[in-house]
């Protein structure tokens, strides 16, 4: 029983429903009333709006319209239509029930309307028309200020009819709020700090890092001015402030300034990435993609001076979120690969996603508004601006710590190959000192004996002679010259005869070694001997063993002995007399001579009477 009435209960209701919500439909809205206390009026949940395709409807034809319940209540009370072509009326009745504030400012909220036609139709039929949009001149505004306003004058407990119409190459945002002139002083007074803090902060940055770049000339810089710059156009373009200040006139520029300030800011913030990341150097494809990036955003640009704005501006602002996506990729891909740099980079890029986030989200309504959502663009940019800013001086430094450490690197190196090239030398140059020792030695010695050799005699004998004052003891100089040495050469052969040579240079050798004397080969088979200290007596007694010694050396040649002897003409010179090296050996040989006469084998001296 109970199921058929509750179903016959719902098709009544919903009926009900369906005829009440058709008759809202058929007449026009209620009035909006200005009641005692508010001082702003958002006008989006009460405004009815009908969009005329073609846009050739004239105000009559619209007012009938409105009035004839043609218009419709926002869409879930949002006034964003997105990008649209034609034309859109929006119409309010109001009840001003506030009879001391008899005007009141309309303000279109959204700066980048090309025009808006505002119509008040009076009790008394009349209707009064003001123009405004970024395509009228800014001074024709009611009041000097970014977003579009229009002067209402509103009688007390008077119904007077809003009727506006808008058209426009850029989005079709319309949320329109009422002010007291008090509520908007208010209103404008907050919004102009925080909009005059960011943009000082956006300007403290660029001269700061302005002055960094020209002082240091690191091009990282000069990209970071380039996004920091045109980024900052960005804002002040959406906000208004391009229009009011920069182009008041030119609504041709009102509308190429969004899409390509945005690709500036793409391009900037592309080719500041690339040289923080130092993406050429480090990461060649990751480079290649940056590359890309940027010539692509330039074509946009370049292109967005002729095509339609409608066209230009969605695929600029969807251009950004892959611009920042493929950033964040790239930080992530550098701090994997040890990039320090890179951490404070990305964090930056996430503050700005972060606020960019928060705007959309509010723009969707899954956020309510607040401070942090209305202004997050801008709170997320200026975060990211400052960090970007630290994140270079930081980079400088852990670039500049890199320099230190490879100078140091290649102070150490070179300090080490110094010190192993001085060693290197150190050891050549003894090697050559030792060489140089050896070769002066085989310069004084006689290659076949190993005595020292005749020049190598002479200089010793004039050193010893020339001495100022003469000799301080007495000299001895012995000359030797083998017997028949050239019989023994032709009886056992040359070979034979060398090793008789050698046998008496041995003789001669432990001779001068005994009596602290010089022993040297003079030529051929004959042989000196300086004795220093010796007298004529002791020169001759050494002369006589040293025969005697020379004599019994045993000389081998095929079993049989070599017969070896030798004749010694001996000079001596007294302690302090002067003589000349030449007549010293002369004497000698002249004593030598007449061994050699008086048959050899022993011993003379100059003075035939010693
Ligand atoms: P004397 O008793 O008068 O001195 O007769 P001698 O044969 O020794 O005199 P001479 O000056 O005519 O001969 C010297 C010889 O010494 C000639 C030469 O062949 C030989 N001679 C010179 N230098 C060398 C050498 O280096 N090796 C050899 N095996 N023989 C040498
Ligand atoms: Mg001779
Ligand atoms: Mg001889």
């Amino acid at each position: 029983m109970t199921k058929p009435v509750l179903g016959w209960l719902l098709t009544a209701w919903l009926l009900l429903g369906q005829l009440l919500s058709a008759s809202a439909h058929a007449s026009a809205p209620p009035p909006l009333r200005l009641m005692p206390g508010d001082a702003s009026f958002p006008l989006s949940p009460h405004i009815t709006y009908w969009h005329d395709i073609h846009a050739n409807a004239s105000v009559d034809q619209a007012l009938a319209r409105a009035e004839a319940g043609d218009f419709m209540p926002l869409p879930d009370g949002n006034p964003a239509f997105g990008f649209q072509t034609g034309a859109y009326w929006f119409y309010l009745p109001i009840e001003n029930q506030q009879t001391d504030e008899p005007r009141w400012l309309l303000v279109q909220e959204y700066a980048l309307s090309d025009t808006l036609d505002l119509y008040l139709r009076y009790p008394d039929g009349h209707i009064e028309h003001q123009s405004g949009g970024d395509h009228v001149p800014f001074e024709d505004r009611f009041i000097r200020y970014r977003h579009p306003n229009f002067r209402v004058d509103l009688p007390p407990h008077q119904r007077v009819e809003l009727l506006l119409r808008v058209q426009s190459q850029s989005s079709m945002q319309v949320p329109l709020v009422l002010f007291s002139p008090k509520a908007f002083a208010e209103l404008m007074r907050d919004a102009q700090f925080f909009n005059g803090l960011y943009y000082g902060i956006v300007l403290a940055l660029l001269c700061y890092n302005l002055v960094l770049w020209l002082t240091l000339r690191d091009p990282s810089y000069f990209w970071y001015l380039l996004h920091t710059a045109a980024f900052g156009l960005v804002l002040f373009t959406l906000n208004g402030y391009g229009f009011e200040y920069l182009w008041p006139n030119s609504a041709w520029l009102a509308d190429v300034s969004v899409p390509l300030s945005i690709c500036l800011a793409l391009i900037g913030m592309q080719l500041f990435s690339r040289s923080f990341l130092d993406l050429p150097q480090r990461w060649p494809a990751g480079n290649l993609t940056c590359l890309l990036l940027v010539g692509f955003f330039a074509v946009l640009g370049i292109a967005s001076l002729w095509l339609p704005y409608e066209v230009a501006t969605p695929i600029a602002s969807r251009a950004v979120l892959v611009g920042i996506v493929w950033i964040i990729t790239a930080s992530l891909v550098m701090i994997r690969r040890g990039y320090k740099p890179a951490r404070l980079f990305l964090l930056a890029w996430a503050l700005f996603l972060a606020g960019v986030t928060a705007f959309t989200l509010l723009a969707f309504g899954v956020l309510p508004q607040n401070f942090w959502t209305q202004y997050g663009v801008q709170i997320g940019s200026a975060l990211e601006l400052l960090l970007l800013s630290l994140a270079l001086g930081n980079r400088y430094a852990s670039l500049r710590e890199e320099n230190i450490r490879i100078v140091q690197q290649a102070n150490e190196k070179l300090e080490r190959g110094l010190i192993d090239r001085t060693r290197e030398l150190r050891t050549t140059l003894a090697q050559l000192g030792e060489a140089n020792v050896q070769l002066r030695e085989y310069s004084r010695r006689d290659p076949l004996t190993g005595l020292f050799n005749r020049r190598y005699f002479h200089e010793a004998l004039n050193e010893a002679l020339t001495a100022p004052g003469g000799p301080q003891r007495p000299l001895a100089l012995l000359l030797l010259d083998l017997d028949h040495f050239k019989a023994i050469n032709d009886q056992y052969g040359h070979l034979a005869g060398d090793d008789c040579l050698l046998a008496a240079a041995r003789c001669l050798d432990e001779a001068a070694q005994r009596h602290d004397g010089l022993a040297a080969r003079f030529g051929g088979e004959e042989f000196v001997l300086v004795l220093p200290g010796a007298d004529a007596q002791t020169a001759l007694r050494v002369a006589e063993v040293l025969r005697q010694r020379i004599q019994t050396s045993r000389v081998e040649y095929r079993g049989t002995l070599i017969p070896l002897s030798t004749s010694i003409g001996v000079h001596t010179i007294a302690a302090g007399q002067h003589a000349v090296p030449e007549d010293v050996i002369r004497l000698a040989d002249e004593a030598l001579y007449r061994a050699k006469r008086d048959g050899r084998n022993c011993v003379r001296h100059s003075l035939s009477s010693v």
